[in-house]
Protein backbone atom coordinates (compact mmCIF):
# COMPACT_ATOMS: atom_id res chain seq x y z
CA UNK A 1 0.00 0.00 0.00
CA UNK A 2 1.23 3.42 -0.37
CA UNK A 3 2.01 5.35 2.67
CA UNK A 4 3.63 8.72 3.02
CA UNK A 5 6.95 8.30 5.78
CA UNK A 6 9.10 10.25 7.85
CA UNK A 7 13.00 8.92 7.31
CA UNK A 8 14.53 11.71 8.95
CA UNK A 9 14.59 15.20 9.16
CA UNK A 10 13.67 16.82 5.97
CA UNK A 11 13.13 13.35 4.36
CA UNK A 12 9.41 12.43 3.64
CA UNK A 13 8.13 10.63 1.35
CA UNK A 14 5.38 8.93 -0.31
CA UNK A 15 6.72 5.20 -0.57
CA UNK A 16 5.48 1.55 -1.09
CA UNK A 17 4.95 -0.87 2.70
CA UNK A 18 3.08 -4.09 3.83
CA UNK A 19 -0.25 -3.40 4.88
CA UNK A 20 -0.27 -3.84 8.70
CA UNK A 21 -1.48 -6.46 10.09
CA UNK A 22 -3.98 -5.74 13.40
CA UNK A 23 -2.05 -7.23 16.86
CA UNK A 24 -3.79 -8.12 20.10
CA UNK A 25 -6.30 -5.47 20.61
CA UNK A 26 -6.13 -3.55 17.62
CA UNK A 27 -7.92 -2.94 14.54
CA UNK A 28 -7.34 -2.71 11.23
CA UNK A 29 -8.93 0.91 9.68
CA UNK A 30 -9.26 1.52 6.00
CA UNK A 31 -8.37 5.24 5.80
CA UNK A 32 -11.25 7.25 4.76
CA UNK A 33 -9.40 10.78 5.13
CA UNK A 34 -6.03 12.24 7.35
CA UNK A 35 -5.65 15.61 8.08
CA UNK A 36 -2.74 17.49 7.70
CA UNK A 37 -1.85 19.42 10.72
CA UNK A 38 1.03 22.20 11.41
CA UNK A 39 2.52 19.57 14.03
CA UNK A 40 3.71 17.47 11.11
CA UNK A 41 5.61 20.22 9.64
CA UNK A 42 7.51 20.50 12.83
CA UNK A 43 7.88 17.14 12.74
CA UNK A 44 9.54 16.79 9.29
CA UNK A 45 11.64 19.90 9.89
CA UNK A 46 12.99 19.19 13.11
CA UNK A 47 11.14 22.11 14.95
CA UNK A 48 10.36 20.24 18.03
CA UNK A 49 13.39 21.06 20.29
CA UNK A 50 15.11 17.79 19.78
CA UNK A 51 11.87 16.00 20.84
CA UNK A 52 12.43 12.18 19.51
CA UNK A 53 10.86 10.99 16.68
CA UNK A 54 11.08 7.48 15.67
CA UNK A 55 11.74 6.48 11.92
CA UNK A 56 10.69 5.43 9.59
CA UNK A 57 7.52 6.67 10.46
CA UNK A 58 4.28 7.10 8.54
CA UNK A 59 2.74 10.85 9.32
CA UNK A 60 -1.19 11.23 9.90
CA UNK A 61 -2.52 11.79 13.60
CA UNK A 62 -5.67 13.04 12.64
CA UNK A 63 -7.59 9.88 10.99
CA UNK A 64 -11.17 8.63 10.21
CA UNK A 65 -11.33 5.07 9.12
CA UNK A 66 -13.85 2.41 8.58
CA UNK A 67 -12.75 -1.23 10.62
CA UNK A 68 -11.92 -3.85 8.09
CA UNK A 69 -10.11 -6.74 10.60
CA UNK A 70 -10.22 -7.15 14.08
CA UNK A 71 -7.24 -8.16 16.03
CA UNK A 72 -7.65 -10.93 18.78
CA UNK A 73 -9.94 -10.31 21.88
CA UNK A 74 -11.55 -7.07 20.43
CA UNK A 75 -15.13 -7.72 20.67
CA UNK A 76 -16.86 -4.41 20.39
CA UNK A 77 -16.20 -2.81 17.00
CA UNK A 78 -18.06 -3.34 14.03
CA UNK A 79 -16.64 -4.16 10.67
CA UNK A 80 -17.52 -1.64 7.93
CA UNK A 81 -18.43 1.21 10.68
CA UNK A 82 -16.67 4.48 10.31
CA UNK A 83 -14.35 5.50 13.69
CA UNK A 84 -12.47 8.73 14.39
CA UNK A 85 -8.99 8.15 16.06
CA UNK A 86 -8.19 9.75 19.56
CA UNK A 87 -4.61 10.16 18.57
CA UNK A 88 -3.17 10.74 22.20
CA UNK A 89 -4.90 6.96 23.37
CA UNK A 90 -3.56 5.62 26.85
CA UNK A 91 -2.91 2.64 28.75
CA UNK A 92 -6.18 2.77 30.56
CA UNK A 93 -5.04 2.05 34.16
CA UNK A 94 -2.45 4.95 35.33
CA UNK A 95 -4.07 7.26 37.51
CA UNK A 96 -4.75 9.89 34.47
CA UNK A 97 -6.60 7.50 32.59
CA UNK A 98 -8.96 6.54 35.19
CA UNK A 99 -9.28 10.08 36.14
CA UNK A 100 -10.65 11.04 32.28
CA UNK A 101 -7.12 12.91 31.59
CA UNK A 102 -5.75 10.55 29.34
CA UNK A 103 -4.35 12.86 27.18
CA UNK A 104 -1.44 12.96 29.88
CA UNK A 105 -0.95 9.32 29.80
CA UNK A 106 2.85 8.45 30.14
CA UNK A 107 2.50 5.31 28.46
CA UNK A 108 0.73 6.50 25.23
CA UNK A 109 2.07 5.85 21.81
CA UNK A 110 0.74 9.16 19.84
CA UNK A 111 -0.72 8.06 16.59
CA UNK A 112 1.41 9.00 13.73
CA UNK A 113 4.21 10.48 15.92
CA UNK A 114 5.13 7.89 18.14
CA UNK A 115 3.69 4.26 16.11
CA UNK A 116 2.64 4.77 11.96
CA UNK A 117 -0.43 6.81 11.24
CA UNK A 118 -2.78 7.98 8.45
CA UNK A 119 -1.09 8.96 5.47
CA UNK A 120 -1.71 5.42 4.20
CA UNK A 121 -4.44 3.61 3.29
CA UNK A 122 -4.57 1.57 6.03
CA UNK A 123 -3.65 1.61 9.69
CA UNK A 124 -3.65 -0.63 12.89
CA UNK A 125 -5.19 1.10 15.92
CA UNK A 126 -6.26 0.17 19.80
CA UNK A 127 -9.41 -1.01 20.03
CA UNK A 128 -9.49 1.90 22.64
CA UNK A 129 -8.71 4.62 20.55
CA UNK A 130 -11.69 4.36 17.92
CA UNK A 131 -15.04 6.79 18.54
CA UNK A 132 -17.50 6.30 16.38
CA UNK A 133 -18.71 9.18 13.80
CA UNK A 134 -21.84 10.02 13.74
CA UNK A 135 -24.14 9.85 10.38
CA UNK A 136 -24.46 13.52 9.57
CA UNK A 137 -20.38 13.99 10.29
CA UNK A 138 -18.22 13.64 7.22
CA UNK A 139 -14.92 11.77 6.91
CA UNK A 140 -12.98 14.73 6.45
CA UNK A 141 -14.68 16.24 9.45
CA UNK A 142 -13.86 13.41 11.24
CA UNK A 143 -10.52 13.39 10.90
CA UNK A 144 -9.98 16.79 11.70
CA UNK A 145 -12.43 16.69 14.76
CA UNK A 146 -9.81 14.49 16.62
CA UNK A 147 -7.29 17.07 16.33
CA UNK A 148 -8.17 20.64 14.89
CA UNK A 149 -11.58 20.56 16.62
CA UNK A 150 -10.80 18.59 20.04
CA UNK A 151 -7.44 20.51 20.62
CA UNK A 152 -9.51 23.82 20.52
CA UNK A 153 -11.89 22.74 22.60
CA UNK A 154 -9.71 21.27 25.04
CA UNK A 155 -7.48 24.61 25.24
CA UNK A 156 -10.80 26.43 25.84
CA UNK A 157 -13.07 25.13 27.66
CA UNK A 158 -11.09 22.53 29.95
CA UNK A 159 -7.57 24.03 30.12
CA UNK A 160 -8.98 27.57 29.71
CA UNK A 161 -12.49 27.89 31.31
CA UNK A 162 -14.16 29.47 29.30
CA UNK A 163 -17.40 31.39 30.19
CA UNK A 164 -20.31 32.96 28.48
CA UNK A 165 -19.86 36.64 27.86
CA UNK A 166 -16.12 36.61 28.28
CA UNK A 167 -13.78 38.65 26.20
CA UNK A 168 -11.69 35.81 24.40
CA UNK A 169 -8.37 36.65 21.90
CA UNK A 170 -7.32 33.91 19.63
CA UNK A 171 -3.68 34.48 18.10
CA UNK A 172 -3.81 32.10 14.93
CA UNK A 173 -6.96 31.60 13.30
CA UNK A 174 -5.21 28.70 11.17
CA UNK A 175 -6.17 24.76 11.47
CA UNK A 176 -6.76 25.05 15.12
CA UNK A 177 -7.73 28.74 15.62
CA UNK A 178 -10.89 29.08 13.17
CA UNK A 179 -12.31 26.31 15.30
CA UNK A 180 -12.20 27.83 17.90
CA UNK A 181 -12.99 30.77 17.09
CA UNK A 182 -16.29 28.95 16.53
CA UNK A 183 -16.37 26.96 19.71
CA UNK A 184 -15.82 30.48 21.70
CA UNK A 185 -18.24 32.19 19.64
CA UNK A 186 -20.35 29.35 19.89
CA UNK A 187 -20.21 29.09 24.07
CA UNK A 188 -21.36 33.09 23.95
CA UNK A 189 -17.45 34.36 24.30
CA UNK A 190 -16.69 37.74 22.83
CA UNK A 191 -13.43 36.84 20.31
CA UNK A 192 -10.94 38.66 18.90
CA UNK A 193 -9.03 37.19 16.21
CA UNK A 194 -5.31 37.46 15.65
CA UNK A 195 -3.48 36.82 12.59
CA UNK A 196 -0.80 38.19 9.79
CA UNK A 197 -2.65 36.95 7.19
CA UNK A 198 -5.29 39.19 5.95
CA UNK A 199 -7.41 35.75 4.19
CA UNK A 200 -7.11 34.22 7.36
CA UNK A 201 -8.61 37.46 9.37
CA UNK A 202 -11.78 37.48 6.77
CA UNK A 203 -12.48 33.74 7.83
CA UNK A 204 -12.19 34.22 11.18
CA UNK A 205 -15.15 36.65 11.16
CA UNK A 206 -17.06 35.03 8.70
CA UNK A 207 -16.80 32.01 11.36
CA UNK A 208 -18.18 34.43 14.10
CA UNK A 209 -15.10 36.23 15.60
CA UNK A 210 -16.39 39.60 16.91
CA UNK A 211 -13.26 42.08 15.75
CA UNK A 212 -10.33 40.74 13.23
CA UNK A 213 -7.01 42.36 13.67
CA UNK A 214 -3.49 41.58 12.07
CA UNK A 215 -1.74 41.36 15.52
CA UNK A 216 1.50 43.09 14.31
CA UNK A 217 -0.98 46.22 14.31
CA UNK A 218 -2.74 46.25 17.52
CA UNK A 219 -2.58 49.33 19.36
CA UNK A 220 -1.15 49.11 23.24
CA UNK A 221 -3.38 52.04 24.03
CA UNK A 222 -6.66 51.07 22.48
CA UNK A 223 -8.49 47.69 23.92
CA UNK A 224 -9.42 45.86 21.21
CA UNK A 225 -12.75 45.00 22.78
CA UNK A 226 -15.87 46.24 24.26
CA UNK A 227 -14.67 44.42 27.35
CA UNK A 228 -11.80 42.90 29.16
CA UNK A 229 -10.29 40.02 27.89
CA UNK A 230 -9.91 36.75 30.35
CA UNK A 231 -8.52 34.02 28.13
CA UNK A 232 -6.29 34.37 25.54
CA UNK A 233 -5.27 30.88 23.53
CA UNK A 234 -2.53 30.87 21.56
CA UNK A 235 -1.98 29.27 18.71
CA UNK A 236 1.08 29.80 16.88
CA UNK A 237 3.43 29.95 20.37
CA UNK A 238 6.53 31.61 18.90
CA UNK A 239 8.37 34.49 21.20
CA UNK A 240 6.31 37.81 19.89
CA UNK A 241 2.66 35.83 20.02
CA UNK A 242 3.77 34.48 23.69
CA UNK A 243 4.58 38.11 24.71
CA UNK A 244 0.93 39.68 23.08
CA UNK A 245 -1.20 36.80 24.90
CA UNK A 246 0.50 38.23 28.19
CA UNK A 247 0.21 41.59 27.66
CA UNK A 248 -3.30 41.07 26.10
CA UNK A 249 -5.12 39.37 28.88
CA UNK A 250 -6.49 40.97 32.26
CA UNK A 251 -5.26 40.69 35.45
CA UNK A 252 -6.51 37.29 36.92
CA UNK A 253 -6.97 35.99 33.08
CA UNK A 254 -5.88 32.70 31.75
CA UNK A 255 -3.00 32.49 28.83
CA UNK A 256 -3.17 29.41 27.15
CA UNK A 257 -0.67 28.11 24.98
CA UNK A 258 -1.19 25.28 22.61
CA UNK A 259 1.17 26.69 19.62
CA UNK A 260 4.06 24.95 19.73
CA UNK A 261 5.84 28.17 17.21
CA UNK A 262 9.10 28.23 19.36
CA UNK A 263 9.91 25.49 22.35
CA UNK A 264 11.82 26.94 25.28
CA UNK A 265 12.06 30.85 26.07
CA UNK A 266 10.84 33.13 28.64
CA UNK A 267 7.75 32.12 29.91
CA UNK A 268 6.71 34.35 33.01
CA UNK A 269 7.37 37.64 33.47
CA UNK A 270 6.76 40.10 36.65
CA UNK A 271 2.97 41.11 35.27
CA UNK A 272 2.13 37.22 35.67
CA UNK A 273 3.09 36.83 39.35
CA UNK A 274 1.46 40.39 40.37
CA UNK A 275 -1.38 40.55 38.47
CA UNK A 276 -1.93 36.26 38.76
CA UNK A 277 -1.94 35.35 35.01
CA UNK A 278 -1.83 31.99 34.92
CA UNK A 279 -0.36 30.78 32.12
CA UNK A 280 -0.83 27.15 31.01
CA UNK A 281 -0.11 24.46 28.54
CA UNK A 282 -2.74 22.86 26.87
CA UNK A 283 -2.19 18.91 25.03
CA UNK A 284 -4.44 17.72 22.03
CA UNK A 285 -7.56 16.80 24.36
CA UNK A 286 -9.51 13.44 25.98
CA UNK A 287 -11.00 10.91 24.38
CA UNK A 288 -14.65 12.05 26.26
CA UNK A 289 -14.27 15.27 24.56
CA UNK A 290 -13.61 13.71 21.39
CA UNK A 291 -17.18 12.40 21.57
CA UNK A 292 -18.54 15.99 22.56
CA UNK A 293 -16.88 17.90 19.55
CA UNK A 294 -18.09 14.80 17.23
CA UNK A 295 -21.62 15.69 19.03
CA UNK A 296 -20.93 19.68 18.20
CA UNK A 297 -19.81 19.17 14.64
CA UNK A 298 -23.36 16.72 13.68
CA UNK A 299 -25.70 19.06 15.49
CA UNK A 300 -23.91 21.94 13.19
CA UNK A 301 -22.45 24.13 16.08
CA UNK A 302 -19.04 23.95 14.70
CA UNK A 303 -18.52 23.84 11.05
CA UNK A 304 -15.08 22.77 10.38
CA UNK A 305 -13.31 24.02 7.15
CA UNK A 306 -11.68 21.52 5.15
CA UNK A 307 -11.22 20.29 2.07
CA UNK A 308 -9.99 16.94 0.59
CA UNK A 309 -7.30 16.24 -1.91
CA UNK A 310 -5.55 12.87 -2.98
CA UNK A 311 -3.28 11.25 -0.59
CA UNK A 312 -0.78 11.52 -3.77
CA UNK A 313 -0.57 15.04 -3.50
CA UNK A 314 0.52 15.26 0.23
CA UNK A 315 3.82 16.88 -0.53
CA UNK A 316 2.69 20.03 -2.27
CA UNK A 317 0.46 20.56 0.39
CA UNK A 318 3.01 20.00 3.56
CA UNK A 319 5.02 23.14 0.96
CA UNK A 320 1.51 24.76 1.00
CA UNK A 321 0.50 24.76 4.97
CA UNK A 322 4.27 25.77 5.29
CA UNK A 323 3.79 28.73 3.12
CA UNK A 324 0.76 29.72 4.58
CA UNK A 325 -1.73 29.31 2.17
CA UNK A 326 -4.11 27.01 3.46
CA UNK A 327 -7.35 28.15 4.74
CA UNK A 328 -8.73 25.76 7.52
CA UNK A 329 -7.39 22.06 7.09
CA UNK A 330 -6.65 20.04 4.24
CA UNK A 331 -7.06 15.95 4.48
CA UNK A 332 -6.23 13.51 2.10
CA UNK A 333 -8.07 10.66 0.65
CA UNK A 334 -6.10 8.16 -0.29
P1 LIG B 1 -1.74 26.43 10.77
O1 LIG B 1 -0.50 26.58 9.98
O2 LIG B 1 -2.95 25.84 10.11
O3 LIG B 1 -2.20 27.85 11.36
C1 LIG B 1 -1.31 28.76 11.94
C2 LIG B 1 -1.94 30.16 11.82
O4 LIG B 1 -1.14 31.08 12.56
C3 LIG B 1 -2.01 30.68 10.39
O5 LIG B 1 -3.29 31.24 10.13
C4 LIG B 1 -0.92 31.75 10.35
O6 LIG B 1 -1.21 32.80 9.43
C5 LIG B 1 -0.96 32.25 11.78
N1 LIG B 1 0.28 32.89 12.24
C6 LIG B 1 1.57 32.53 11.96
N2 LIG B 1 2.42 33.37 12.59
C7 LIG B 1 1.67 34.24 13.29
C8 LIG B 1 1.98 35.34 14.15
N3 LIG B 1 3.24 35.68 14.41
N4 LIG B 1 0.94 36.02 14.71
C9 LIG B 1 -0.33 35.67 14.46
N5 LIG B 1 -0.68 34.65 13.65
C10 LIG B 1 0.31 33.95 13.07
O7 LIG B 1 -1.35 25.59 12.05
P2 LIG B 1 -2.25 24.61 12.99
O8 LIG B 1 -2.30 23.25 12.37
O9 LIG B 1 -3.51 25.32 13.33
O10 LIG B 1 -1.33 24.48 14.28
C11 LIG B 1 -1.04 25.61 15.09
C12 LIG B 1 0.02 25.28 16.11
O11 LIG B 1 -0.52 24.42 17.12
C13 LIG B 1 1.25 24.55 15.55
O12 LIG B 1 2.41 25.01 16.22
C14 LIG B 1 0.96 23.11 15.93
O13 LIG B 1 2.14 22.33 15.99
C15 LIG B 1 0.35 23.29 17.28
N6 LIG B 1 -0.49 22.17 17.77
C16 LIG B 1 -0.46 21.95 19.11
C17 LIG B 1 -1.27 20.98 19.65
C18 LIG B 1 -1.28 20.75 21.13
O14 LIG B 1 -1.84 19.75 21.57
N7 LIG B 1 -0.73 21.64 21.93
C19 LIG B 1 -2.08 20.20 18.82
C20 LIG B 1 -2.10 20.47 17.45
C21 LIG B 1 -1.30 21.47 16.93
ZN1 LIG C 1 -1.85 17.95 15.34
ZN1 LIG D 1 -2.51 5.75 31.19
Amino acid sequence: MRAARYFGPRDFRLVEVERPVPARGEVLLRVRAAGLCHSDLHIIYDELGGYPIPAPLTLGHEICGEAVELGEGVSDIELGRRYAVFGPVGCGHCRYCRSGRDNLCSESRWMGIARDGGYAEYVTVPAQALVPVPERVGDAEAAVATDAVLTSYHALVTVGRLEPGQGVAVIGVGGLGLNAVQIASALGAVVLALDIDERKLELARQHGAAVVLDSRQLDPQKPPLDRPISLVADFVGNDQTKLLAQQLVERGGRVVLVGLGSVGGPLAALRDIAEEIAVLGSFWGTRLELATVLDLIARGIVRPRVETHPLDEILTWVERLRAGAVEGRVAFVP
